[in-house]
């Protein structure tokens, strides 16, 4: 289990630290700090979970997972 969890928001997939309210998604709607340092409103929608990852989410996720140094 990462201490991180996937968000759509702004157009892009972005991951984030924030505590999840309930089940396994934030709520669309939800304020929360991302991995790059953005303040976004997260998006629940089924459409938006299909937009690109951030690059720079990805990154830092990547480098909290371990996977690279
Ligand atoms: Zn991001």
């Amino acid at each position: 289990m990462y201490p991180f969890h996937w968000v759509p928001a702004a157009g892009q997939r972005h991951a984030s630290l924030a505590e999840k309210a309930v089940g396994c998604a934030y709520p669309s709607g939800t304020e929360l700090e991302t991995l790059c340092q953005q303040v976004v409103s997260a998006d629940n929608s089924e459409l938006a979970w299909l937009w690109g990852t951030c690059v720079e989410c990805n990154r830092e996720a990547r480098r909290l997972a371990g996977v690279e140094p």
